[in-house]
This record gives structure tokens, sequence and C-alpha cells, in this order.
């Protein structure tokens, strides 16, 4: 069998290294861009670091006993990817600069067309283009007026010297929260427009010591002990989303709010940084530093509206003129693209925009029915509230290979879900959102055109006894 695996990012480079595990060499992995690394190539922002604990946030096959801090930064991430990659024999499989453009199930088989005029025609594709992948500028009028440079924190332009300028972000997600530390001190003037507060869980990112790192180097065993250790804690975060009313919730709550009292002094800058909805609702933003860079002299959050932009600056609704050099959206992304602007044609000339009108869905987040042979890591209403992705993807993978497998035993040529596990797993899905966190009064990426969350909803155990093997009987192998 031949496998075309879409994007060169975490959960591709991890396809790849799986599919050459069960002895299925012949696959290539088609890259839009000319790196690999997706989310950590394209984040350059200063700032940037995986909140997910980087013990945790390794593939478990690769431990790396090199992590410089507990949570380390963006370009060590990439490298570590790139590591991977070069150490599997995966880099030279991909082929960089050919973005994916049209791929349609024909004769029982993928026939793929990329932007640079190949084709190619595959027996499976897996689709690992990512999640969080289209930035969303924001809708602001005069936005295009802007005097000065501005970008998208996706697209950082580094040749924009921040020093000593006036300099706006707007946002104050995770990715602001991680930009305003970084650049507070540079800058000459920062304003945060803040639309709504965010809740801050503290977190300290202390850097390994040599002892530490070396004792990593020679047990390497103890790499997977933390690993399992982490992978456990975020569990009972796992549970604490899922269930608005536990336990954990009311201590991530507690610390959120204590750190909200014990580091912000000014009762008035206090009070506007108080969100009116509970902690983890948006996604819970991690960072020792953020209250602080904020409260710095030369920092100020507007919570104003935003009026407009003009050629000078930022204009809010009480007509105040924000005076800038810079402008930095912050803002955020297209959520429910997955595989698209792809153009895929299943089964039967169906095409993905119609499968997924009026919203994207698969099977367990992984097979989309009349799409065959087409495998998903990190697809629609999957666990991105909750977890580490990349033991999600590597669970996910775990269990394409299980479909994979009844393939390459011959038990059949093509293998999709029904439409009728599909519905009934979205029905089972949508019922059980109710208690979760994300439903408790907030707006956040992960609610979808209807108000509700797409993500797993059940606790991370459930999930991985879902992935643990496929249920035949939810699938059409024919
Ligand atoms: P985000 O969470 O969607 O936050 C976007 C921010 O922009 C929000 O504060 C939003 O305000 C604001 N905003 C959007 N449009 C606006 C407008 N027109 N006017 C004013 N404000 C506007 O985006 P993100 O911070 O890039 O994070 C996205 C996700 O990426 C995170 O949730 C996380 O999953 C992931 N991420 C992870 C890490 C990590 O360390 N692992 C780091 C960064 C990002 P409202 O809240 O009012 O909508």
């Amino acid at each position: 069998m031949r496998f075309a695996i879409i994007g060169a990012g975490m959960s591709g480079i991890l396809a790849s290294i799986k599919l050459s595990e069960a002895g299925h060499d012949d696959q290539v992995l088609y890259e839009k861009a000319d790196r690999l690394g997706g989310t950590w190539r394209e984040n350059t922002y200063p700032g940037i670091a995986c909140d997910v604990p980087s013990h945790l946030y390794s593939y478990s096959f690769a431990p790396n006993p090199g992590w410089s801090h507990q949570f380390s930064p963006g370009d060590e991430i990439e490298g570590y990817f790139e590591r991977v990659a070069d150490d599997y024999g995966v880099t030279p499989r991909i082929r960089f600069g050919e973005e994916v453009t049209r791929t349609e199930w024909r004769d029982g088989r993928w026939h793929l067309e990329t932007g640079a005029g190949r084709t190619d025609a595959a027996d499976v594709v897996i689709a690992a283009t990512g999640v969080l992948h289209h930035p969303r500028m924001p809708d602001i009028a005069g936005l295009d007026t802007f005097a000065g440079p501005c970008f998208h924190s996706a697209r950082w332009d580094h040749d924009v010297d921040l020093a000593g300028k006036r300099v706006g972000v707007i946002g104050t997600g995770s990715t602001a929260v991680q930009i305003i530390s970084a650049i507070v001190d540079e800058v000459g003037h920062l304003d945060v427009f803040q639309r709504t507060p965010p809740w801050i869980f503290p977190v300290q990112n202390t850097a390994y010591g040599e002892d530490e790192l070396a004792a990593f180097r020679e047990h390497p065993e103890r790499l997977t002990q933390l690993h399992d250790t982490l992978a456990e804690l975020f569990s009972g975060f796992a549970a604490a989303v899922t269930e608005a009313d536990s336990v954990q919730n009311q201590s991530i709550a507690t610390a959120c709010v204590a750190n909200l009292e014990n580091s912000v002094a000014d009762p008035e800058l206090r009070e506007r940084l108080r969100p009116d909805y509970q902690p983890a609702c948006k996604r819970l933003i991690m960072s020792g530093d953020y209250y602080e860079a904020i409260q710095k002299p030369n920092a100020e959050v507007v919570t104003e509206g935003i009026e407009s932009v003009v050629p000078e600056g930022v204009r809010t609704k009480d007509g105040e003129l924000h005076e800038l050099d810079v402008l930095i959206c912050a803002t955020g992304f297209k959520a429910d693209s997955f595989m698209r602007p792809m153009d895929i044609v299943g089964r039967g000339g169906v095409t993905l925009a119609e499968a997924w009108d009026p919203r994207p869905n698969a099977y367990l987040s992984i097979s989309i029915p009349d799409f065959p042979n087409l495998f998903m890591l990190n697809g629609p209403n999957g666990p991105v509230g909750n977890f580490s992705l990349i033991e999600v993807a590597e669970l996910q993978m775990a269990y394409s290979m299980g479909l994979i497998d009844e393939l390459a035993a011959g038990r059949g040529t093509e293998i999709c879900a029904t439409q009728a596990a599909m519905d009934a797993h979205e029905e089972a899905r949508v019922a059980e959102m109710g208690h979760t966190i994300w439903v408790t009064g907030c707006s956040s990426w992960y609610l979808d055109d209807r108000g509700i969350p797409a993500t797993w909803p059940w606790p991370f155990e459930d999930f991985r006894a879902a992935m643990a093997a496929p249920d035949l009987a939810a699938y059409d192998l024919r």
C-alpha cells in the first residue's frame, strides 16, 4: 500500500514513524512550507513556549533529556521535531513546498494534486494538517489603514524592531499573554487591548539545572517515569474540565482567584482584570509573569472597547486615540478549518464541503463516512481542550493502525466509519456537554456555531479506552 501523509508537523512525523514501524515504507509526506514543525514553525513570536510540560509534550517513544525548561521555548520544540524526524528517517520522505490542493477518491485510491503541479495516488491518506493554523485577523473597522507594521501573532514580522516603540497588542489569550510578558521590557509603551479578561493559572517556568540534565541523560528511564507522572496529572486536569463541579476544578479556580488577588495591587485594575466566568471555561492560561508585566509603568490595560483602527493607532469607544507604532493581533485562529481549504472529494463524488455542512465532524475525530482510507489526526471534536495533543495523536494513530491492519491483511480495500456510527457518537457527545466547564458562560474557540464545544466531553481514560482498538461494527469495510 502507498501512503500519503498531509502535513509534516507533530502528527505527520508521528504518522510516518508509526507506518514505518509497521513495515509500510511506501509513503510520502506533503508539506506546504519549506520546513517541518507545524505550529512550532509558524508561531515564532517572542515568548513562545508550550504550556504543557516539555517532558509530557514529547513523543512517548522519543523522550528528550535535553529540555531546558519545564515549559521549553518554541524554537527548542521545533528543533526537537526536526531531530526526531531525522533520527527516524522521516525527513527524506517529506516533499517540502508542496501543498496538497485537492484529493479525490477514484477507482479505489486517493488521487492527490499539489499546488506545485504534482499528482500522486495513494491507497491511504493521513490528514495531519493541524488544528489552529488559519490566523483570524480581527474584524475591526480601519485595520488596514494603520500606518505602521500590523501583523498576526502567527505571522510575526521579525524585521520590525520593537525597541522603544509604542506597541499595541489586541487580545489576551494564551498567545497574547506570552507575547506581552516577553516584550514589555523592550518596548517604549505597551497598550494591551483586552476584550475579555482571562483567568491566569500561576506557574513558574524553571530551567533545569546541570545536575538534573545530567541525571536525565544518565537515567533515561526517569524520563519515561516523568512522562507518565505528568500524563496522570493532566488526566486530573481533563477530569476537571469535563466536570464543571469537580473538586479539581474548584482547586484550579481557587489558585486563579488567589493569583489575581495576590498579584494585582491596584484594586481598580484588579476588578478590570477579574473575569465574570469560571476559570478553565475559556482555555486556561498558564503564566507566572503576566500580571507583573501588565503592571509595569510602561504598560496599560485598555478595557474600553475598540471603535476602529486609524493610521495613528487604535481609537476606543470612549473616543480616545491610543497612538501606536506597531499593532500586533494576537486574536486567535479559525478553529474549524482542519483539512480545508483542500478540495476533498470522497466516494460517489461527495465533497468535504458537503459532508461538513454545517460543521466539521468525524467518527471519533478520525474517520468520515464516504471518505474511505482517510484518517485524521487531531481532527474535529477531539480532546483539544484538555490534554497534550501529542498523546492524543499517538492514541489516534495507534487506533488508525488498527484500521490500516484490516486493509493490510486483505480483509477489504476500503474502510470508513458508517454514518450511523458517527451520528450515534455525535449524539452522545453533544448530550454529554452539559456538565463540562466550556458551557458555563463564556465565549471561546472551543464552541461551534451552535455554542456546543467541539471537544471530547468525557474523561481522558474514556478517550484512551475508545482508542484502544477500533470497533469494526462502526465501520464500512469493503
Ligand atoms: P485565542 O485564545 O482565541 O485568543 C484570542 C484573543 O483575541 C482573545 O483574548 C479574544 O478576546 C481577542 N480578540 C479576538 N478578536 C478580537 C477583536 N475583534 N477585538 C478585540 N479582541 C479580540 O487565541 P490564542 O491566544 O492565539 O490561543 C489560541 C489557542 O492556541 C489557545 O487556546 C491554545 O490552545 C493554543 N496556544 C497554546 C499555547 C501553549 O503554550 N500551549 C500558547 C499559545 C496558544 P475574547 O476572549 O473576548 O474573544
